[in-house]
Parts: structure tokens; sequence; C-alpha cells
């Protein structure tokens, strides 16, 4: 055991550039952030985080802090400042390393985005994941349960909060070192890279929530709004070339098929491999004119267009030519809406990657239309499996790993109780999904069942994207979709 403000001074110093001298100052600037009382109360932690949180319960005791789950998390950001540089060092960091290495620069900064708490580790690994096989190869799922469920007291105080529009939103710059309040997120400890993408100023930082490996975003810092464009794939394949190892995306820029913020640019990336860019090409083609660019079909259920190529000025054109055209193209026999009036339709939710020495860009051709028939979306997840997903399919999800809420925890104990003819609160909604699990496992056991509904989650799963695919996976689509192809010209 030790005293909590030595222990948590002493690894200050050890994890960021004060030094010994510095030692007084820190305890006093923790002593103004806690309270004074019970300070040097014995601990049993030695990790920072650790000690931090035991900080965050003596200042509620001290009465320094209130007791909701967003106070402790603006002080908590607060003390991690302390370990975290300021933001024109860790820039200069990161060019300096990154000029000898681009891999340790981000390794670096990677690191210390969790270091510092700004990435939360611990929550995010209470996520559910795993895989199921499908007939697209196997299909990521993960059940959300790294935010924290909003208190009702929050909730309340948030609604009653004054209603701020500083920072604009939680994508713009100005997030970095802001204190939070109760409905906007802690950011002391949080920090931004700089850098030009075009003759643009965009800024690179972590996803708090990560839902994959080194989940990154890449921002604009004007608050300008998404818009798919040529700049949109010049940028995302210098993304790549800038960071070796990561994939970048990003949602398209209309509602329904996009992403939750329209409002600010910016795209995703990280490094992971999703199931979508193992999936194989059903087609092989080259568009008129660029023999130099191979392009294909990928046998994925939503309707994806690849490029492979030497040359990202030659992509960035392809795929520019194949956007333009996507954007007017309908074809009433598969029910593709260009346009309703003057409200455009169509957009394509775009993925780049380096893989074997090439640049690849995907184009997911996406379509927002609604009917009266399907008023949430012609290609938004239908009435039958809303109960498993019913948020709008943006890019993470596009790339086959789905990211489905937090109620499904609970719920699918349910299911697998009622499969199990066991005493049960599962929801209506479920019932016609779970009677046809039963009826094709007769012989579902405990010991099975688990297993059994995490695979027909899958499946459920796999029948969301096929939704979502403008062009269907029957010979009839198939043939729809090389009409398309096919008046965009190829050779
Ligand atoms: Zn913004």
């Amino acid at each position: 055991m030790t005293a909590l403000l030595d222990t948590f001074v002493s690894k200050i110093i050890e994890n960021s550039s004060y030094t010994e001298l510095d030692d007084i100052y820190l305890r006093n600037r923790i002593l103004a952030l806690v309270g004074e009382d019970n300070a040097q109360q014995e601990t049993s932690q030695t990790e920072l985080i650790a000690l931090k949180d035991e900080l965050l319960e003596l200042a509620v005791a001290n009465g320094k802090l209130g007791e909701l789950a967003e106070e402790k998390d603006c002080l908590g950001a607060e003390l991690m400042n302390f370990i975290t540089p300021i933001p024109s060092q860790v820039n200069k960091e990161f060019w300096d390393t990154y000029a000898k290495s681009p891999q340790k620069a981000i390794s670096d900064f990677y690191n210390l985005s969790k270091r510092n708490d700004y990435i939360k580790v611990a929550a995010i690994a209470k996520n559910i994941a795993f895989s199921t096989p499908s007939d697209y190869g196997n299909i990521d799922i993960t059940i959300n349960l790294s935010k924290p469920e909003k208190d009702p007291k929050a909730i309340a105080a948030a609604r009653s909060a004054k209603s701020s529009s500083y920072p604009k939103c939680q994508l713009c710059l100005e997030n970095e070192g802001y204190q939070g309040r109760i409905n906007h997120p802690a950011r002391a400890n949080h920090r931004i890279i700089r850098l030009n993408l075009g003759d643009e100023k965009w800024g690179f930082q972590y996803s708090p929530y990560a839902y994959f490996n080194e989940h990154c975003i890449f921002l604009n810092t004007e608050h300008v709004p998404m818009v798919i464009s040529q700049d949109t794939f010049r940028q995302l394949l210098d993304i790549v070339d800038i960071f070796p190892g990561y994939f970048a995306g990003s949602n398209s820029d209309l509602p329904i098929v996009g992403g939750s913020i329209l409002t600010h640019n910016h795209y995703q990336g990280g490094r992971q491999i999703f199931p979508m860019e193992i999936a194989e090409l059903d087609r092989e083609f080259h568009f008129k004119g660029f023999p130099d660019v191979t392009a294909g079909i990928v046998k994925w259920p939503m309707s994806v267009i690849r490029l492979r190529g030497a040359a990202k000025p030659r992509l960035v054109e392809l795929a520019e030519i194949i956007r333009l055209a996507w954007r007017s193209y309908s074809d009433v026999s598969v029910g593709i809406v260009a346009f309703t009036g003057d409200t455009p339709h169509h957009t394509v939710t775009p993925i780049a990657r380096r893989r074997d020495g090439l640049f690849e860009l995907d184009l997911v051709l996406r379509d927002n239309h609604t009917s009266e028939k399907y008023p949430d979306g012609v290609y938004h997840p239908h009435a039958d499996v809303q109960h498993i997903k019913k948020e709008n399919i943006g890019l993470i999800e596009v790339m086959g790993l789905a990211i489905l809420p937090p109620r499904l925890k609970d719920e699918l104990e349910e299911v697998e109780k009622y499969l199990l003819n066991q005493y049960n609160e599962m929801a209506d909604y479920h019932r016609d999904w779970a009677d046809a699990i039963k009826a094709k496992y007769p012989d579902v056991s405990a010991e099975t069942v688990s297993e059994i509904v995490r695979q027909a989650v899958g499946q459920t799963f796999v029948r969301v994207l096929e939704d979502a695919g403008v062009y269907k996976r029957d010979a009839k689509g198939q043939a729809a979709f090389m009409r398309f192809v096919e008046s965009v010209g190829i050779e």
C-alpha cells in the first residue's frame, strides 16, 4: 500500500516531461482539483488510470464533483492532461518521428491516446464480438457495450443545461482541450495531429470508443458538410499513402445511407482487415480508356465496384466518372431511382487501401429513395430484420462489421431462454425470428443455444446487407449491375 497522491504524482513524472523539481507544483494542482482531505489515503493501485479513478471518488467525497459519470469524465480528463504533452509538442514529435519512421510515429500517438485514457480501453473490452460464416466469407459482429448507458439523472441534467453551439460538433477541432460538460464529451486530454490533404487542412485523431483496431478519424479543420466528390477519392488515397497499413473510408453524403454526422466532413480509418476486403471479385473488366486500372464487381451482398491500380490520379479520375454516372443512372426494372423531382438519391460509400503495392478503391453504390412499401428506405434494413438492426448502414457495416445496439445483449439471452422453452421475457418483435430458429434447430440444447443464436444474428446481418445492396445477388440483379457498368463503358 502506498499513499494515493504520492503514487499518482510519481506516475505522472514517470510518464511525462515533468521532473522531480515539479513534484510540489503537481501536488498542489491536483489538490486544487480533488480537494485536500484524505489525498494521502492508502491505495493498492499502481496504474495511472486506476489511480485517477480513485482520485475522482475522493473528489466526490470532498464535494469537488458531482456523482454523474459525465462530471467525473471532465475531471478525469483534466487529471490525465498532466501526462499529455501540449498539442504543438505532440504534433512536433509526431512529424519529427514520422520523417524517420511513419510506423513509429503512428504507434507512439496511438499509445499516448490509450495511456492518457482518451481511448477508453477498458470500456471497449466490454463489447461482445464474434464471427459467423456466410456465403460471402466470415462476417464480424459487435454488440456495442462500450458507451455507458446514460443515467436518467444525466439525461435530466442535460435537458436543463443551457444549450451551446461551442464546439459546433464532436468532430470540430475546437474539441482539443475542451473541458466538456453534461452534454458534450470531456476532451482536456484530447490531441489532434495536423496534416495537409491536397490544399485543405485536416486533423487526425483516434476514436475514443473504437469499433476495431486503431479506429481513427480524419476531420476537416473547418465545420463543413460531408460531400463525396473527386476530392474525397483523392484524399482517401492520400491518407492510405501517408498512413501505412491503414485503410480509409468515408460515409456517404446522403441521409438514410450515410453516417450519423453529415454536418462535418470526416473520414474513418484504422489497421483492420474487414470481411469485404477479403471478398473476391465475381468478374473482372477494364473501363474504357483505363487499361491500367483493373476493375471488378466484388462478391458481396452490397453492390461494390473495386478499382485497383498503381497510379492514384488514374483511380481518382475513374472513380469520379463512375460516381457521376451513378448519380444520374436509373433502372426502374430493378428499382434504381436516381432522382425524385430535384432530390438526388444516388451516392457512393468509398473505401481506399493499399494492397500488394497497389492502390485499391472500393465504390459501394448507394440509393436512398423510399417507397410506400419501404418508407424507411428501399435499400435500408427492411422491417423484418429491424429487430436486430434498424440504424443506417454506414461505412463500417458496409465492410462487414455489424455494430449492434446494446439492448441486444439482454434481448438475445431472452431469445435463448425462449428456444430452450424456459421462462422468458423475450420481446415480441423477436418472436417470428426465434420461431424460425426453433424450426431449423429442433434439437437445440443449453450447450448449443448460444452459438445457434449467434449464427442466426450473423445470418440476419447478411440479410441486412442484402437489403442495403442496390443490385440483388440473383441473375436479374447482377445483369442489371452489368448494364450500369456497361453504360459507363467497358472494353
Ligand atoms: Zn464540427
